[in-house]
């Protein structure tokens, strides 16, 4: 587990920029983010692109969004607007630099005829399971292809009736033409082209010839005269090819970084994996405040606030790690600490009469929607003889240090009154406890207590006949175990967390939340940060919980 180090604003890709630029290595600093259009954006992508963003706020420069759409099959139109939403609501703009590889295929195919009249590229008619075959291992070099020495003519022809379309999917490839015996496999003779009859969500069906990702990648970062080509290490290793390539090609040589992804414990990332999760129907789709997706997370309340905050304090660096989520927890409780405010509900309903309050009476109390920020005003709450407190906050038989409600026993309505529980009334065939009849101390309202006594519990409420009926989503974590692909002999699947939803039907809120719009956070008092669903209708209210109020998991005492 990594403790990540306070933001310190700048990290090594910072440094090595500023070198250059100090050696008039550019003029300007052009990043890109490149998805693909193949799932929903997670958070690990919300750290590349405050990262690349950033980096073009910082110097000045620009930050293109480029969708590198060069496999038809797996990515779709509702990938790509999902993917733009998720940027602009982390709070980012690329103008007017959207790019698709696809735009570039033309072009990319013309670089795929200079490697072959160069003689550094050939059509390969081995199968796949061949070419893999050949590839050689770590410590064994590979094997040349038989087609490895065909003419430069043939190659070009056959190439040319590869994109005409003449043959079968899976018939031929396009390789470049490096080395076998290279210690980096990467360099043993890549695939850069293969056939694939598929229709393509931009370009149709005028191809039938899509690039690999190797081949358009570093290609689309050159047209786009990408500066600075910052990826996850995970393509360090592509890296020789990436220059490979561009020196082949005699193009412009944009400068590839690696640095470390992000990698959060008690959730998966990747996409293929997100992708199973909603297909098998595990979670409500990709916006499932579960999940570790921008749509989800936005869905759950979280601030792209919280998001920037969390990506600047976990920094960037070199070495992977793993970032325990409470990091995130807390980001996201700092933001709505601040911009969220204060309201009462009361999410297991116990009825609670005040005996000696008069039958058909009220007040409102005048309260601050915010302990710290008096810019957000302040709003009424009603009270009345008839109130609902939680179920939690009353025992029948307390523990000594329990300073909620107990017979006997007194209590401070928060904003109000001094109580004191009188009587309990249980319903005689189930022993339930149906309801608490109360005194209230007039000499104690608006946070009074005039004769000093001490009342240590203050316990959150609302007025029955005001009360807003509500359903409360209460959410914890997707997996019941930090690392769910730690372990390579289960599924995944096996550590999904069966309690990670628990739907409270019965909720009431205080009136002032009945026309909250979707998406509006509150910090409930006592109970943790909640905000409103999209599915929220005026007549039927749905609030998540976003965030308890402090790390639930870290066993920190409650009372
Ligand atoms: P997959 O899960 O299918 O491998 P991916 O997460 O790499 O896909 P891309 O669409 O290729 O998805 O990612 C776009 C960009 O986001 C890439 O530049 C990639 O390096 C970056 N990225 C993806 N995951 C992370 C992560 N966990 N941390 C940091 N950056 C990431
Ligand atoms: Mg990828």
């Amino acid at each position: 587990m990594t403790i990540p180090a306070p933001a310190a604003g700048t990290n090594f890709i910072r440094t090595l920029i500023d070198q250059e630029l100090a050696a008039g290595k550019h003029a300007t600093v052009i990043t890109r983010f490149p998805p693909e259009p193949n799932g929903y954006l997670h958070i690990g992508h919300a750290k590349s692109i405050c990262l690349n963003f950033g980096l073009a706020l910082h110097y000045g420069g620009r930050c293109h969004l480029r969708f590198d759409d060069t496999n038809p099959v797996k990515e779709e139109q509702e990938y790509i607007d999902a993917i733009k939403a998720d940027v602009r609501w982390l709070g980012f703009d690329w103008g007017a630099h959207e790019y698709y590889a696809s735009d570039y295929f033309e072009t990319l195919y013309a670089y795929a005829e200079r490697l072959v009249e160069k003689g550094l590229a050939y059509v390969c008619d081995l199968r796949a399971d061949e070419i893999r075959a050949y590839r050689g291992t770590l410590t064994e070099p590979g094997q040349e292809s038989p087609y490895r020495n065909r003419s430069v003519a043939e190659n070009l022809a056959l190439l040319r009736r590869m994109r005409a379309g003449e043959f079968p999917d899976g018939s031929r490839v396009l390789r470049a033409r490096i080395d076998m015996a290279a210690p980096n496999l990467n360099l043993r003779d890549p695939v850069l082209y293969r056939i694939l009859h598929a229709t393509h969500h931009r370009t149709g069906d005028r191809w039938c010839l899509y690039p690999m990702y190797d081949f358009a990648h570093g290609q689309s970062d050159s047209l786009e005269g990408i500066t600075h080509s910052v990826c996850t290490l995970e393509f360090e290793a592509h890296r020789p090819l990436y220059d490979w390539l561009c020196e082949a090609l005699e193009i412009y040589h944009p400068q590839q970084i690696e640095f470390a992804r992000l990698n959060l414990t008690y959730t998966v990332m990747s996409k293929r994996r997100l992708l199973e999760l909603v297909n098998e129907g595990r979670v409500a789709g990709w916006d499932d405040p579960r999940m570790p997706t921008l749509s989800g997370m936005r869905r759950r309340g979280y601030p792209a606030a919280a998001l920037r905050t969390f990506c600047e304090r976990i920094g960037v660096g070199k070495s992977e790690s793993v970032i325990d989520m409470s990091v995130l927890e807390d980001c996201v409780r700092e933001e709505l600490d601040r911009t969220a405010p204060r309201a009462m509900g009361v999410l297991r309903p116990l009825k609670v009469v005040i005996t000696n309050y008069p039958e058909g009476a009220g007040e409102q109390f005048t309260v601050p929607n915010h302990p710290k920020e008096p810019a957000l005003g302040s709003r009424t709450l009603p009270f009345a003889r008839e109130l609902y407190i939680d179920r939690d906050d009353f025992m029948e038989n307390p523990p000594g240090k329990y300073f909620r409600l107990a017979p006997g026993r007194e209590v401070r309505l928060r904003y109000g009154y001094i109580i004191r529980c009188d009587e309990v009334v249980k319903d005689p065939g189930s022993g339930a406890i149906t309801e608490l009849r109360c005194s209230y101390d007039p000499a104690t309202g608006g946070g009074e207590t005039p004769d000093g006594r001490k009342v240590k519990g203050i316990i959150h409420w609302v007025a029955a006949a005001t009360a807003v009926p509500a359903e409360v989503r209460l959410y914890d974590r997707l997996f019941t175990v930090s690392n769910p692909t730690a372990d390579k002999s289960r599924d995944y699947r096996e550590h999904l967390n069966p309690a990670s939803l628990e739907c409270l039907a019965q909720a009431l809120l205080e009136p002032g939340l009945a026309g909250a719009p979707a998406g509006a956070c509150f910090q409930f008092e006592r109970l943790g940060y909640f905000c409103v669903d999209p599915q929220s209708t005026p007549a039927r209210p749905v609030f998540s919980r976003t965030v308890t109020l402090r790390d639930s998991w870290s066993k920190v005492a409650d009372h």
